[in-house]
């Protein structure tokens, strides 16, 4: 890794590494984590509910100055009280004074933003939280949001974006562009890595890999960094994934390879329905709506995804 490219943090004058470490199911301890801090990758994104803030506060100890920590609070604490405690117990288990970007993980609708964004506008006038963002608003959620919130920015949302969804092209990615709102790209590989080759049909991301002398992760997570306000978090749980994830930095796919992705991969954009059901149903019953999609015939399965 020669160095890392990064971006602007919203309107913050604070640029952040490109790509940052994802702890989701991670499970590999401190010592990858490190490497890929090292490697230039001064951005983890954790959240209450990963289990993983500890390790985090493992991997940085000693270098914590130079390392953006994001984690995220749960829609079930985005009542004041709840809310403070659960920055309060972040902090004890990353072991910092500061969470750098404080995120609520998903909206929630049964409790009125105002609430929530009095909340973590105080966190940030007691130095308890440096920027607020948020995950998974769509764009009606985030004005609202915003509104609540005041003069302080909201100054990154994070959601799925990858090769294969591209759902946040239907109006979320020009919005964020717009109001300097950084995307955080969640789950750039698909989730898992399998995910993103099954949609690819006639092997283009190995040929583009080939081609440029880089990965077939590294194409993948680079695909999501040619978009202007874009970061992308994937997750690895060894050195070797991770340090791979880090050199998707530093270089561009050209104009042509682009072109050939977006014409070969099969991707989808979620309709307002499908996001709906991925938001709102309970776990059990998404499965179930989830795999009744699948069973549909191509042309009205995209319809409604
Ligand atoms: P991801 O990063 O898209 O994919 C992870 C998968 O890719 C794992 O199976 C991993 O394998 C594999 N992988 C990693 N590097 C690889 C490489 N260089 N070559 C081949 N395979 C590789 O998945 P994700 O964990 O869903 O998303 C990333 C992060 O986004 C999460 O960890 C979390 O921080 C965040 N996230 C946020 C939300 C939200 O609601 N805000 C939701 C989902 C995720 P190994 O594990 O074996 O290395």
């Amino acid at each position: 890794m020669d160095s890392m490219v990064t971006k602007e943090l919203g309107h913050t004058g604070v640029f952040l590494p490109e790509i940052g470490l994802g702890t989701w199911h991670y499970h590999g301890g401190p010592g990858p984590l490190r490497k890929g801090l090292e490697a230039g990758a001064l951005f983890i994104d954790t959240a209450e509910s990963y289990g993983t803030e500890a390790v985090v506060g493992e991997a940085v100890r000693g270098m914590r100055d130079r390392v953006f920590i994001a984690t995220k609070v749960s829609p079930q604490n985005f009542r004041q009280e709840d809310l403070k405690r659960s920055a309060d117990t972040s902090l004890k288990k990353l072991g910092i004074d500061s969470i750098d970007l404080f995120q609520l993980h998903w909206p929630n609708p049964s409790i009125p933003i105002e609430e929530t964004m009095g909340a973590m506008a105080d966190l940030v006038d007691a130095g308890k939280v440096r920027y607020i963002g948020v995950s998974n608003f769509s764009v009606g959620q985030l004005e609202k949001a915003q509104k609540a919130l005041g003069k302080r920015q909201i100054v990154s949302n994070q959601v799925r974006y990858s090769l294969i969804d591209r759902t946040i092209e239907t109006g979320l990615l020009q919005y964020c562009l717009a109001h300097h709102i950084t995307v955080i790209a969640f789950s750039p590989l698909g989730h898992e890595f399998r995910r993103i080759r099954d949609c690819d049909p006639t092997g283009v991301i190995d040929e583009l890999a080939r081609m440029s002398g880089k990965s077939p992760a590294q194409v993948a997570i680079n695909w999501c960094l040619c978009k202007d306000g874009v970061v992308a978090i994937p997750k690895g749980n060894s050195t070797k994934h991770i340090l791979d994830n880090c050199g998707a930095s530093d270089w561009r796919l050209n104009q042509e390879q682009l072109v050939l992705l977006d014409s070969r991969i099969q991707y989808q954009r979620r309709s307002h329905f499908g996001m709906l059901v991925r938001q709102w149903l309970p776990g059990p019953l998404k499965s179930l709506a989830v795999r009744a999609v699948k069973a549909l015939p191509r042309g009205l399965r995209s319809r409604i995804q």
